[in-house]
C-alpha cells in the first residue's frame, strides 16, 4: 500500500469508500492529507492547509500535541483496552472525577460511550428510563427546536431538523416527535419575550406525554449554526422544571470552550438533567463521549424497575480515548483558554464583518472561536472548496453556510490568513 501514487489513491477512494453524506457514485472531490502538525493540514502533494474546521469542533489544540501525544503513548504502554464490564481502570476514573468538576452543578453521574450520537441515543433512552421507573409510561415523547442537530442514529436523528435531516426518506421508520420554532432572539440583541410564551403554551398542553426537551445551548451547529438568546434558554429550562420534563444540553458542539464558555449553558446560567459531550472532549484524537446525568435520574433508573441502565457499549470508556481526553481537558484547563477565544473572537469579528456588504451575503455573525457567514443561495460545493484550497485554506461549507471555528492555538497570522483566504473567495463569488 505505501506504494500506492496519489493518483492510485484517490482512484480507488472515489469507487469503494463512502465519505460522510457523499454519493458512492458521483462522489465530490477528495484531498489527501499525509499528514497535520498545529493549525495545518499538510496534502500529499506537500501543500499546506491552515485548517479552519477543528476537524469538525473537535481539534482545540491542533494537530499533532506533543503532550496528547505523550500521554497516549504511556498509555497504549499499559493498555489500549479493556472491558468495562466488571472492570475499571485509572483513565475512566480520573477523567469522570475531572469532568464532574467541570459541568454545570447537579450532574453526578456519568456514562462513557463511543461518539457523539451514541450518547444523544444514551441520554434520551435515560430519559424514557426515568419515566418508566417513576411510573409515568405515557411521558415518552421529545420536544426539540428546529435547526437542531443530534446525530445520525435514529432517535437523533429524530430529534435534529426535519429538513436538513431529510426525515422524508425515513418516514414511518423514524419516531416522531415535537418540533418548536428555532429560537429567533440573537445571542447579541434583546430577547423577545413571546417566544418563552410559545415553548410554555405547548408544554402547558404536552407536559403529560414528554420525557424531555433536547436542544443545543446557544449554538445550534450543524443544523443551521444558529447563536440565539441565553435567555431563552432559561426561560425553558424553568418551564421544563415547572412541568416536569426532563432537559437534555446536548453539548457536543459548544462544549469545551468554543463559545467563549467551558460550556454553552454557562451563558444562562443553567443545568441540565442530562448532558452529552463529545467532539473536543479527545482535543480531536480519537471517537470518544459521554452522557452525564443528576442524581436524581440515575437514582430513579437504578431504584427503579429493571433497576439497570440498559446500554453497555463493547468499547465503552476505552481506556486509550479516556487518557487521550484526559490530558486534552487538563491541556485546555491550563492554558490561557479564554484568552484565545475571546482574541479569536475579535480577529473573526473584525475581520468578517466587512462580508456584511457583498450581495451574495444574508448575515454575519460570530460568537467565541466560531465566525460564520450566511449566503442568500447555496454554496457550489466543488468550486469553492477548490477555491479555498487554493487560498492555502481548509473550510467545509454547506448549504448556505460559510463557517470557521479554528483551532485554539491559532496564531493571529494563521487567523488573518484564513480570514483573507474566506474573504477573497466570497468577494469573487
Ligand atoms: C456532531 C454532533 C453530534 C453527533 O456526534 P457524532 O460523534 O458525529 O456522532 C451530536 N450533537 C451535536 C450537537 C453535534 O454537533
Amino acid at each position: 500500500m505505501d506504494t500506492m501514487t496519489e493518483h492510485e489513491l484517490l482512484a480507488f477512494d472515489r469507487a469503494h469508500i463512502w465519505h460522510p453524506y457523499a454519493s458512492a457514485t458521483r462522489p465530490l472531490p477528495c484531498y489527501p492529507v499525509a499528514k497535520a502538525e498545529g493549525v495545518y493540514l499538510e496534502l500529499l502533494d506537500g501543500r499546506r492547509l491552515i485548517d479552519g474546521m477543528s476537524s469538525w469542533w473537535s481539534a482545540i489544540h491542533g494537530y499533532n500535541h506533543p503532550v496528547i501525544n505523550a500521554a497516549m503513548t504511556a498509555q497504549i504502554g499499559r493498555m489500549s483496552h479493556v472491558m468495562f464490564g466488571g472492570l475499571t481502570h485509572r483513565p475512566a476514573v480520573e477523567l469522570a472525577q475531572l469532568l464532574l468538576t467541570l459541568v454545570p452543578d447537579g450532574l453526578e453521574h456519568i456514562f462513557f460511550c463511543d461518539s457523539g450520537s451514541v450518547a444523544v441515543e444514551v441520554a434520551m433512552k435515560m430519559a424514557l428510563q426515568y419515566w418508566h421507573a417513576r411510573s409515568y409510561p405515557a411521558k415518552h415523547a421529545f420536544v426539540t427546536i428546529r435547526q437542531g442537530y443530534h446525530g445520525d442514529t435514529w432517535h437523533a436523528m429524530s430529534v435534529s431538523d426535519p429538513d436538513t435531516g431529510m426525515h422524508a426518506i425515513f418516514n414511518k421508520n423514524l419516531a416522531t416527535q415535537y418540533f418548536l420554532p428555532a429560537p429567533r432572539s440573537r445571542f447579541h440583541e434583546p430577547f423577545d419575550e413571546a417566544e418563552a410564551t410559545v415553548v410554555a403554551a405547548f408544554l402547558e398542553q404536552h407536559h403529560e406525554q414528554l420525557a424531555a426537551f433536547i436542544l443545543e445551548p446557544v449554538v445550534q451547529g450543524a443544523g443551521g449554526m444558529n447563536f440565539y438568546h441565553p435567555d431563552y434558554l432559561k426561560r425553558v429550562r424553568q418551564l421544563c422544571t415547572d412541568y416536569d420534563i426532563l432537559l437534555i444540553a446536548d453539548e457536543i458542539a459548544t462544549g469545551f470552550g468554543r463559545t467563549g464558555k467551558l460550556f454553552a449553558c454557562e451563558h444562562a446560567g443553567i443545568g441540565a438533567d442530562i448532558m452529552c459531550v463529545g467532539k473536543a472532549l479527545t482535543g480531536g484524537y480519537l471517537t470518544l463521549a459521554a452522557t452525564l446525568c443528576t442524581g436524581d435520574v440515575a437514582t430513579a433508573i437504578s431504584d427503579g424497575s429493571p433497576g439497570l441502565f440498559m446500554h453497555g457499549p463493547t468499547f465503552m470508556a476505552n481506556p486509550l480515548a479516556c487518557a487521550t481526553a484526559l490530558a486534552s481537558t487538563k491541556l485546555l484547563l491550563a492554558s490561557n483558554w479564554q484568552e484565545r477565544v475571546g482574541k479569536i473572537e475579535r480577529v473573526l469579528k473584525d475581520r468578517l464583518s466587512p462580508l456584511h456588504h457583498l450581495e451574495s451575503v444574508a448575515d454575519v455573525r460570530v460568537l467565541g472561536a466560531i465566525g460564520v457567514v450566511e449566503l442568500k443561495a447555496p454554496v457550489p460545493m466543488e468550486r469553492i472548496q477548490r477555491q479555498l484550497v487554493d487560498e492555502g485554506i481548509w473550510l467545509r461549507p454547506f448549504g448556505k453556510l460559510f463557517y470557521t471555528m479554528p483551532p485554539f492555538i491559532i496564531s493571529e497570522a494563521e487567523l488573518d490568513t484564513l480570514c483573507a483566504g474566506m474573504c477573497a473567495v466570497l468577494n469573487r463569488y
